[in-house]
């Protein structure tokens, strides 16, 4: 099943045609997609149910974050390997967590305003939460998540590493540092929810390209790992880390530039773009 927020309602879709869940369920399941993930079990139960070749075109213009205001947004950093010796570190042993605050998250199809000239890309994989989440064991870490989305970590490099520590957690919040969509996928939709293609493009020319296969800590792992401190929320999302090949780490970097189009991708679930600009006026507009 792939859920989506379609211009701030809740849809579910075949990628190509999609039906309102408030809609299509007489008003049993909320129209607000935030809300859905509270019932996630009974709501996917329900959407068996529905054939979204009945419903209207999509606009994939319209699309927007599939958990657009998670309470908890967390990160996996070096989480591949060669991510890890490409940035000068050894592999971990345990995960690199840091949290994207989640007025930093966007949707599919987005401007992606550059407030530096250090901006960098990191394509991820991005679980939702779709329970209460505490002590949850590995073995059981996939129950606990309602469907997987494509994102971007995208990172402030000088930010990141300004001061006597690294600041990841404000280096990548700045405003739609954290773009997701097109929608989430259910896992029992993909073959092979473990391994899955995962990459991005600048303008065109592919800058990662890995697989999923190769996170050191996997979903349900990351699901143990993080439980057992703290509990899950429904809605919640977790950037799983990303492949070799950031910017930063070339030689010579490559950061983002005006008029740079984006793309990311991950295997069986789609393709999300953000348009770069840069020199947009500072502060940038109220967009509550
Ligand atoms: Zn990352």
């Amino acid at each position: 099943m792939r859920f989506a927020n379609y211009a701030g309602r809740a849809a579910v879709t075949d990628g190509t045609r999609a039906v309102y869940v408030a809609d299509a369920s007489n008003g049993k399941f909320a129209d607000e997609p935030d809300r859905i993930y509270a019932v996630w079990d009974e709501f996917t139960a329900w959407a068996q149910t529905v054939d979204p070749a009945e419903g209207f075109a999509l606009e994939p213009a319209k699309l927007e974050a599939p958990s657009p205001q998670p309470r908890q947004v967390f990160a996996v950093g070096l989480n591949y390997a060669e991510h890890a010796r490409e940035s000068g570190l050894d592999k971990p042993t345990e995960p690199a967590v840091f949290t994207k605050f989640p007025s930093s998250v966007s949707g599919p199809q987005t401007v992606l305003e550059l407030p530096t000239d250090t901006v960098d890309f990191e394509a991820e994989l991005v679980a939702v939460v779709g329970r209460y989440s505490y002590r949850v064991p590995e073995t059981q870490g996939w129950e606990h998540i309602a469907g997987l989305t494509v994102g971007q970590d995208i990172s402030e490099r000088t930010r990141q590493l300004t001061g006597p520590a690294p600041q990841f957690s404000l280096g990548k919040s700045f405003p739609g540092f954290s773009p997701t969509g097109p929608w989430l996928v259910t896992p029992d939709e993909l073959d092979r929810r473990d391994d899955l293609g995962i990459g991005c493009s600048i303008n065109g020319q592919v800058m990662q390209n890995g697989r999923t296969d190769d996170l050191i800590f996997s979903v349900p792992a990351i699901v143990a790992k993080l439980s057992a401190i703290l509990p899950l929320l429904p809605g919640d999302l977790i950037f799983t880390g990303t492949p070799s090949g950031v910017g930063g780490a070339r030689k010579p970097p490559v950061f983002l530039r005006d008029g740079d189009i984006l793309e990311t991708w991950v295997e069986g679930i789609g393709t999300i773009t953000s348009t770069c600009r840069a020199g947009i006026p500072y502060p940038p507009a109220d967009e509550s």
